[in-house]
């Protein structure tokens, strides 16, 4: 009697890709994996800025499943099975160094995503994965036998199918061809474009902030706190890309424009702050308010806005209502939106396979026994911070387990 090897035939090798093969290969999985581009990993190999920010170190998962706009119920269960630390286990038995930066972010100690790519390929190859790029699952479907991928030569049988193709659409269309509902892709970590005189030729600064977005017609807002950086165009730096990540879906709906409320002192209590101004002036009546920021504040932002608030000269001149003025805009400058920036630092669309459509536990398709789907091309989506790449290799993870698995009715006697 022997158990026949269970072919499995994954589309995208990117991180959820090639984790998974390695997983299901190891477990005694005959396994193909079919990627479009010429290289395997590609979004790895320029991920945090070509140094792979692989993932955050939290060990605790539910603290971590908090960081995901979409899927944090989901993924909160999956990192009961594969979480950050066992990465970092992971790559450690691999023999590849990891180091914490100060925020948490992980990274290779060498800087350099491809220490990352090359052990992934490595260990791939080692376990027998057939890696085939240049090779576009065009077209995918079900029958009695298991399914059937098309690619532009060959028609390929598989027992079971893992749909890791990432964030685009076309990828997502093989799952909706077996009936899955696709949540619309659009983008969630993205930069904004804002045309306001306050911000005007003060490029390149970064001050600390709480945002607050409000899209066009929406019934909430969605806050964020963090380094905020001005740009040419707009507004970039982490809260901002925190905030767009919470505010994707509404962003998109109302064509990305609405409005940021910015609070340039998250780290003063209201009460605290206007006491301070207070103190200021009655500290330094002879000196220019211009020349006098408030600690913490760039010297050029500040005097944009003491501008906004009717605020020169000296601070003797500046009355109490001045300085409520002072203390509004402070805290509360209220800026338009008006569409999307040019690029994003950590493209991520959210969308993708509905997430309830899919079993978490063995991330198999509930609706299509044996077809499994991992990373981006669910309807899940991290902030930035190694978050989605984890994503990605837990999804990965359990995907290949699952389908190292032989399918009822595969056990052949000889
Ligand atoms: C510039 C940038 C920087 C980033 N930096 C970070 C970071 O530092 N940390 C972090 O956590 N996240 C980061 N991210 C996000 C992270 O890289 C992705 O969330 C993650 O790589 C998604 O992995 P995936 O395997 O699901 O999809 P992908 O990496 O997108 O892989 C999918 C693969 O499937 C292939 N494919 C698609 N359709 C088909 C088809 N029909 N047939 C065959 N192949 C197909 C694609 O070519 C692709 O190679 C970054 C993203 C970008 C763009």
């Amino acid at each position: 009697m022997l158990l026949a090897m269970t072919r499995v035939a994954i589309i995208g090798a990117g991180a959820a890709g090639m984790f998974a093969a390695i997983q299901a290969a190891q477990a005694g999985a005959s396994v193909v994996v079919f990627e479009a581009g010429s290289k395997p990993l590609a979004k790895v190999a320029i991920s945090g800025g070509g140094r792979c920010n692989v993932t955050h170190d939290c060990v605790d998962p539910v603290a971590f499943a908090e960081r995901y706009p979409r899927g944090s119920r989901e993924l909160r269960a999956a990192f009961a099975h594969f979480q950050a630390s066992d990465l970092m286990q992971w790559f450690a038995g691999a023999g590849v160094a990891l180091k914490t930066e100060a925020d948490g972010r992980v990274f290779p100690t060498s800087d350099d995503s491809a220490t990352i790519c090359d052990i992934i390929r490595q260990t791939a190859r080692q376990a027998g994965v057939v890696l085939r790029t240049q090779h576009k699952v065009r077209s995918l479907s079900q029958s009695d036998q298991g399914f059937s991928l098309r690619l532009d030569q060959d028609l390929v049988q598989a027992d079971r199918v893992l749909l890791a193709s990432g964030g685009a659409r076309q990828g997502m269309a093989l799952a909706e061809g077996l009936g899955h509902r696709i949540m619309d892709p659009v983008p969630a970590l993205f930069t904004v474009r804002c045309r306001d005189t306050l911000l005007k030729d003060l490029s390149g600064i970064a001050s600390p902030a709480r945002l607050q977005v409000q899209a066009q017609g929406a019934k909430h807002s969605h806050s964020a706190e963090g380094p905020l950086l001005i740009t040419h165009w707009g507004l970039s730096g982490p809260a901002l890309l925190k905030a767009s990540s919470w505010a994707a879906r509404d962003l998109a709906a109302a064509g990305w424009k609405g409005t940021l409320t910015v609070d340039w002192c998250p780290q003063w209590p209201e009460h605290d702050l206007r006491q301070r101004l207070r103190d200021l002036r009655s500290e330094h009546p002879r000196k220019q308010v211009a020349s006098t920021p408030l600690a913490g504040i760039p010297r050029r932002l500040w005097e944009r806005l003491i501008e906004r608030a009717g605020l020169e000269g000296v601070w003797a001149t500046a009355s109490n209502a001045i300085l409520e003025q002072l203390l509004s805009t402070l805290r509360r400058s209220s800026l338009a939106i008006t569409d999307k920036g040019p690029f994003s630092e950590e493209f991520v669309v959210c969308g993708g396979v509905a997430r309830k459509e899919v079993d978490w536990r063995r991330m198999e398709s509930r609706l299509v026994p044996g077809l499994h789907i991992a990373g981006e091309a669910l309807d899940q989506d991290g902030l930035t911070g190694g978050f989605n790449l984890q994503a990605a290799w837990t999804t990965g993870w359990i995907a290949g387990r699952a389908m190292a698995q032989p399918l009822a009715g595969s056990v052949c006697s000889n």
